[in-house]
């Protein structure tokens, strides 16, 4: 198994990280427990040392079902991560009573990597002047905590107020090989490389998307190599980054963990052509976008509760992967109906705060039309 150093505190973990949000589910919806307990020992017998978790996730199962599984190998031969909710911080008491409750789910004394999970600036802000950051640098001092970070999914701009507003010790990024120019990108992960922050990888696959590429870009990568699966260029293009220390992937089956493990236990660089051919892969499917949307929501809110950049995101995907299937739950989700195009009244309001200058009701007739027509 592939393994890191990092070099501010001397760790030496394995490049490959299990990530427990998508472990297998029984027909009720509970983990199940037997199979993922096969994954989980396959993975640490085979080197793995860095295992995921959040207070949210599998409902709050995640937490108590991991930390119960790694309590079986001595706590120093592995690492464990989770994440703060923010969202569901008001209070400093409410920061203080999860991260215990946390604590106990884990049935762990201490948590190897603790993060801020999935801030913006605004929860940042948020964070810093209710004494959250503070309160967790005590925890950190107290042994609790012994990395503090954060994970991220906005825009660029945010990212850089974050990443340079302390010290932190590592951050969590969306990164692969057509996510370059998407929320941190390639410009967060240079940041942090200036700025010695170690990153921890999570979407390499794009949650799984990459695995499943459409056929004639599917194509170009097995004229390289027939038997090497798309899933592992992915990942192979995230190791090629020095800086970045863990890839999580978050498996959910035996022979994703198996194919994981064999592109981490004998890794290889990736020759110029692969990365010539992933490059065209990713500029490809970048070029199939209906727009240009970066997420960074400044048309929002939209008075008549229109998700623009959300809708523009599930277009866009459909788009990139010449597929209605890989939107198809997002798009029909009922709970979010008033949140489609057909809810635009056209009042013009979101046009000019767009910096990428899009004609976002006219681009919203055309999601509408596009993903309708593909509708089954
Ligand atoms: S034009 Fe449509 S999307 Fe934009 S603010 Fe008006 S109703 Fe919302
Ligand atoms: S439509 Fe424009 S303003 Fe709205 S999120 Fe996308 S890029 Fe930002």
């Amino acid at each position: 198994m592939e393994t890191r150093t990092w070099e501010h505190n001397g760790c030496t973990i394995s490049l490959l990280g299990f990530g427990a949000m998508r472990l297998p589910l029984t027909k009720t919806g509970s983990i199940d427990r037997a199979a993922s307990s096969a994954m989980l020992s396959e993975a640490y017998k085979h080197g793995v040392t860095y295992y995921d978790t959040a207070y949210t996730y599998h409902n709050g199962e995640s937490e108590p079902f991991l930390g119960s599984f790694l309590k079986q190998y001595p706590r120093d031969s592995y690492f464990l991560a989770t994440k703060l909710p923010q969202w569901l911080v008001n209070t400093l008491d409410d920061a203080k009573r999860l991260f215990n409750e946390q604590l106990g789910r884990l049935e762990h004394e201490y948590v190897d990597f603790y993060l801020i999970h999935s801030i913006d600036k605004a929860a940042y802000v948020r964070m810093v002047d209710l004494g959250v950051v503070a309160y967790l640098e005590q925890e950190q001092k107290a042994g609790r905590i012994k990395q503090l970070g954060f994970s991220f999914h906005s825009i660029y701009e945010d990212f850089e107020y974050i990443a340079t507003s302390r010290t932190w010790d590592f951050c969590q990024l969306q990164y692969n090989y057509l996510d370059t120019e998407e929320q941190a990108g390639d410009r967060g992960y240079e940041l942090c490389t200036k700025l010695g922050i170690p990153v921890i990888v999570m979407e390499p696959i794009k949650g799984g998307l990459l695995a499943n590429l459409p056929p004639d870009l599917e194509a170009r990568l097995k004229d390289l190599d027939e038997n090497a699966s798309s899933a592992s260029y992915a990942l192979r293009w995230v190791a090629d980054h020095p800086n970045v220390k863990v890839i999580l992937s978050g498996m959910t089956t035996m022979e994703q963990v198996r194919d994981n493990l064999k592109t981490f236990q004998s890794p290889r660089r990736l020759t110029e052509t692969e990365r010539t051919t992933l490059d065209f892969i990713g500029q490809t499917m970048r070029n199939r976008v209906g727009n240009g949307c970066t997420g960074c929501k400044y048309c929002m809110p939209c008075p008549f509760g229109v998700d623009i950049p959300g809708n523009f995101s599930i277009w866009n995907k459909a788009r990139m992967f010449d597929s209605y299937e890989v939107v198809r739950a997002q798009w029909e989700n009922p709970k979010e109906s008033d949140k489609r195009p057909s809810s635009c009244t056209e009042c013009g309001q979101c046009v000019p705060l767009c910096p990428q200058h899009i004609n976002i009701p006219e681009d919203l007739k055309l999601v509408q039309s596009e993903l309708e027509a593909k509708r089954l």
